[in-house]
């Protein structure tokens, strides 16, 4: 044995095994048909990464719905309800605006916006733009 830290003829074991994304690409990196297990393998692979793409898909439009007044706040997932509340507080609306817009009580809106070190947006002097 050499000094290279790998153990002579044992060093391909140190390889992914069939039945691996990895192994599936080394078949195609090597121009060969891959075996069924590695098939089977970067199929699941494939399709985990499309149902995961879908996934997102879906959560982004039901983010921008609630951003619109489509949806409820609580449809969301807590980090994106977080995100909502931080946008619509970058808007300058107070706790209640912020309530009444996301189907949210005011105190889950002011507990959201103390977690997030944000403090309450005072009312404007004149609320023209804010029709229900
Ligand atoms: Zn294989």
């Amino acid at each position: 044995m050499t000094g290279n830290g790998m153990r002579g003829k044992y060093r391909r074991d140190n390889l992914e095994p069939c039945g691996t994304p990895a192994a599936w690409r080394r078949h195609h990196a090597r121009g060969e048909y891959p075996c069924i297990p590695c098939a089977d393998a970067w199929n699941a692979r494939c399709h985990a990464y499309r149902a995961e793409r879908i996934q997102a898909r879906r959560r982004c439009a039901l983010y921008r719905d609630a951003l619109d007044g489509l949806e409820p706040a609580e449809a969301l997932a807590t980090r994106d309800r977080e995100n909502l509340i931080a946008e619509l507080h970058g808007r300058r609306w107070t706790d209640v605006e912020i309530g009444e817009y996301t189907r949210t009580t005011l105190y889950t809106v002011a507990r959201i916006r103390d977690r997030l070190g944000l403090s309450a947006n005072r009312p404007r002097r004149v609320d023209l733009g804010q029709v229900a």
